[in-house]
């Protein structure tokens, strides 16, 4: 099988989730291929487009069909669920039995982010923002088109789409000064809910990445960053007292 199919490819799923649909009980699709190759990338089976390991369309949707009624949302993540052209059929299908549909994205494929939205495709997506624009190249590989993204972010922001926007933080990729200019851009820009989330050690692509304790930024610009925007969380930091991310009432 291969991102040619006339079928959404799906490199592997994960049945129920309650943290990946915010609200809903959801069934994870993780889309086989995409097109960056991030050193921070833990899901190294599901970079290539092609894969021994994929899990049948139609076997997938009689696993839905099962679960009618109990299952709300179905996440299509990766890999790049964009990269392939039988997205924008595979989220109709699924919306069709009656699932909320919700969408990861990389981000590098703005057409049929718009496209989905303009045909109603989607209820939720959440966007990476790698780093600072100017430094994916190192980051990931191929490197990012500023026009592109801004015009991205305004389409989902001018939808009223339920949203998010999120950066993995590990100090040798990106700097406290980088994520709070990030922060800046997408408050400018209209973005709703921005979250950082701790690197996660120990399939990395670039090995050379050490475990890092937590997010490793400072508390005022924890403080700065959450009151930017009107949702802001920090996910896989243990050690992060809740108190940085409440506002004052
Ligand atoms: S982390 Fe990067 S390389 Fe890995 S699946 Fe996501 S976009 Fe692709």
């Amino acid at each position: 099988m291969n991102n040619c199919s006339k079928h959404f490819v799906v490199g592997g799923m994960q049945p129920l989730t309650m943290i990946d649909f915010p609200g809903k009980l959801a069934t994870v699709l993780f889309a086989q291929g995409c097109n960056l190759r991030c050193r921070f990338c833990y899901n190294q089976s599901l970079l290539p487009a092609a894969s021994s390991e994929t899990l049948g369309w139609q076997a997938i949707i009689e696993f839905l069909r099962d679960r009618q009624g109990f299952v709300e949302g179905v996440v299509f993540s990766g890999g790049e669920p964009c990269m392939q052209p039988a997205l924008l059929s595979a989220l109709a299908e699924v919306k069709e039995l009656g699932f909320a549909t919700a969408l990861h994205t990389n981000g590098y494929y703005p057409d049929i982010v718009h496209k989905a939205l303009q045909n109603k495709l989607l209820d939720s997506i959440a966007v990476d923002v790698k780093g600072d624009l100017s430094n994916y190249k190192a980051i990931t590989g191929s490197t990012a088109d500023n026009k592109l993204f801004s015009d991205l972010i305004a389409g989902i922001v001018a939808s009223g789409i339920e949203h998010e926007f999120r950066t993995t933080v590990h100090k040798k990729i990106v700097s406290e000064a980088e994520i709070l200019q990030i922060a800046r851009w997408l408050s400018a820009s209209g973005v709703k809910k921005y979250v950082l989330q701790k690197f996660q050690f120990g399939q990395a692509l670039d090995v050379r990445l050490e475990a890092s304790a937590g997010i490793g930024l400072t508390e005022s610009s924890i403080i700065k960053i959450r009151d930017m925007f009107s949702h802001f969380e920090v996910r896989g930091d243990q050690g992060l007292g809740s108190n940085y991310l409440k506002k004052a009432a």
